[in-house]
């Protein structure tokens, strides 16, 4: 079975695709990682895509497509595997499927994790890090044990631009748009699941609504 995984900043995506995969004991494909890893190793597409994303653009979805296609050939993906990070728009989909059927698979299920806007700003915006050591914390689900001092290193903790209430709101609402499409393009394939809740309840329904709790 192949599933791909949707939803926004703070939905807990990354962390449920993971823990389906394993639970599936089929790998995990994060396409950012892949990427991180091409630029790390400096083959042709990491050096490439380095200087893309240096200039603040996007990897093209070709590129992507074909880093995909090369991954899901190897054996350990024969019985299938979750995807993460790709497709962010609906041409993306389009592409992704085209590349599984020249490979003679499909896309079977694509799980939406969906959360209000209130869970989205609660869950980005309380993320604290250290200013020394990078360690990261939440102020509501892993406070540091000394208010805004790192427990590692002592040092101050700070909220990083990128978690301020105004980023977050405008990511937010652009995820909703880029999503819009790419919802209608999936939706016989579509699981929507309230993302809103703890990690372990989401899980649980995922698997559930693939009818993977069935039987065991
Ligand atoms: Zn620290």
């Amino acid at each position: 079975m192949i599933i791909v995984f949707l939803g926004a900043p703070g939905s807990g995506k990354g962390t449920q695709a993971l823990m389906l995969a394993d639970y599936l004991k089929t790998p995990f494909i994060s396409t950012g990682d892949m990427l991180r890893d091409q630029v790390k190793q400096s083959s042709v597409l990491g050096l490439k895509a380095k200087a893309i994303m240096e200039q603040g653009e996007l990897v093209p979805d070709n590129d992507v497509i074909n880093m995909i296609k090369e991954r899901v050939a190897q054996k350990d993906c024969t019985k299938g595997f979750v995807i993460d990070g790709f497709p962010r728009n609906s041409n993306q989909a389009k592409a992704l499927d085209k590349a599984m059927m020249e490979l003679g698979r499909e896309v079977n299920k694509v799980v939406y994790l969906e959360i209000p806007q209130e869970v989205a700003i609660e869950r980005n915006c309380g993320r604290r890090v250290c200013k020394n050591c990078r360690a990261n914390y939440h102020i509501k689900y892993s406070p540091p044990k000394t208010d805004n001092k790192c427990d590692l290193c002592d040092q101050e903790l700070y909220q990083r631009d990128d978690d301020k209430q105004e980023t977050v709101v405008k990511r937010y609402q652009i995820y909703l748009e880029q999503t819009k499409n790419l919802v209608d393009y999936y939706q016989d394939r579509l699981i929507s699941i309230n993302g809103g809740l703890p990690i372990e309840s989401i899980g649980q329904n995922i698997r559930e609504k693939l009818k993977l709790a069935v039987g065991r």
